[in-house]
């Protein structure tokens, strides 16, 4: 098995060697891990300009940092040949000290990937399979696939009304899982999972096996956070990030909230993982800004609930998401709706193979959202004849082939 070490996703290769490094994958063990951000450049007809069009299909926030995170970012510039390690742990101390936390439970990562990553590395094996939701977020399947470990796809329940984590069955799918992984809100759905039932699932996963809670858009929703699980010492890794409601997801910026002695077993993996100093900063900033997850959260949601409510008067189901993202039920294969969509430069997101006439939108700014319903009104009524064009059938390509033949690798 190749180590997880030796994995180059996410350590700053170029984007051309990163196509070749995948081109060149022939077995599961080398395939490196793909993230939202290189899922979403793949789910692309054409390697789209992002100064171009609207992009609405990698779970981005337009609003970008704060004022606040824009202006510590300035302050730090000078200082940006020192390492000055302390400031992990001081942004680290700061967050513990908002939640209530000991500091030495959070650590801080650049992004919320990497200790994404590390936890499938640490606690799942051949013999020790990964538990996910289906439809789910990815990259812990690609991290799995990449340690040899199983991975067991349990679909949401109620997939047509609350499309949420079937947390029974996932507890109940293996007698020995390294890692029960349950995104809360969920991408792509952004559904919930009630506090019921993660207690369910920390009460009853089997001992040993590690809760990984990945609460990246836990601030757009009203879902009750699962910080006093870690709190109360169990077997429970939270993940956080500022790539969502904070707006910093070019920055890279997140935390692992956990036992230390989970921390470390996890963190060992990967090397150096300070996150720049930029980031720390705005991040920083940004903690100690107490107005702007719920201004922000009210703004996001409005435009949120205005898209949903507008969908649902044409004839549309969605998922009924508390995020920044939705899944929408367009009636007809998803990809021909995804490329139709790319004609007129609106980029909405990808779909999942479970279910394939659905597509994932992210919420974006009023007037993309604007766009994008212009947009989807004129695909939707016109005829899907003349959609059968070379690149629609570069959606039914692997994953692979299509970033490396983009790029020319
Ligand atoms: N977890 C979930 C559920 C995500 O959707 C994403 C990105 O979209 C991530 C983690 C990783 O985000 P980042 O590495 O930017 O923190």
């Amino acid at each position: 098995m190749r180590s997880p070490l030796d994995l180059p996703a996410g350590k700053g290769i170029s984007r051309r060697s990163f196509f070749r490094f995948a081109a060149g994958a022939s077995t599961l063990a080398t395939l490196p891990i793909l993230t939202e951000a290189h899922l979403a450049w793949a789910g692309q007809i054409e390697f789209a300009d992002s100064n171009k069009g609207i992009h609405i299909d990698a779970n981005e926030n337009p609003l970008g940092p704060s004022e606040a995170a824009r202006k510590a970012i300035m302050d730090i510039i000078p200082s940006g040949g020192r390492y000055k390690l302390d400031l992990s742990r001081d942004v680290a101390a700061t967050f513990a000290g908002i939640e209530g936390l000991n500091p030495e439970f959070v650590m801080a990562f650049p992004g919320s990937s990497a200790p994404l990553h590390f936890t499938v590395f640490a606690f799942t094996d051949a013999h020790r399979p990964l538990v996910i939701a289906d439809p789910g977020y990815e990259a812990p399947i690609w991290a799995a696939q990449a340690a040899g470990s199983p991975v067991i796809k349990v679909p949401l329940a109620d997939p047509r009304g609350a499309a949420t984590h079937d947390v029974k069955a996932m507890v109940a799918a293996s007698t020995n899982p390294g890692v029960i992984y349950i995104c809360n809100p969920n991408n792509p759905t952004g559904t919930t999972t009630n506090r019921a039932d993660i207690e369910f699932a920390v009460a009853n996963a089997p001992k040993g096996t590690i809760l990984l809670i990945d609460e990246a858009y836990i601030h757009l929703s009203d879902v009750t956070p699962s910080l006093d699980f870690v709190k109360q010492g169990k077997d429970v890794i939270v993940l956080r990030t500022f790539s969502k409601l904070y707006g910093m997801a070019g920055l890279r910026m997140g935390f692992a909230i956990a036992r230390p002695d989970l921390l470390k077993k996890m963190g060992s993996f990967g090397g150096f993982n300070a996150p720049p100093i930029t980031a720390l900063a705005a991040a920083k900033a940004s903690l100690l800004d107490k107005d702007l997850v719920p201004n922000r959260k009210k703004h996001i949601g409005e435009i949120r609930n205005e898209t949903l409510a507008w969908l649902t008067s044409v004839g549309y189901a969605t998922t009924p998401s508390e995020s920044n993202c939705f899944m929408l039920d367009v009636k007809r294969p998803g990809k021909e709706v995804i490329a139709a969509m790319a004609a007129k430069e609106v980029h909405i997101g990808r779909i999942w193979p479970v279910w394939p006439t659905q597509v994932r939108i992210t919420v974006g700014a009023k007037d993309e959202m604007l766009a994008f319903r212009k947009a989807f009104q004129e695909v939707m009524s016109g005829s899907t004849a003349g959609l059968a064009n070379p690149t629609l059938a570069r959606l039914d390509e692997p994953v692979f082939t299509q970033l490396s033949s983009r790029v020319g690798a």
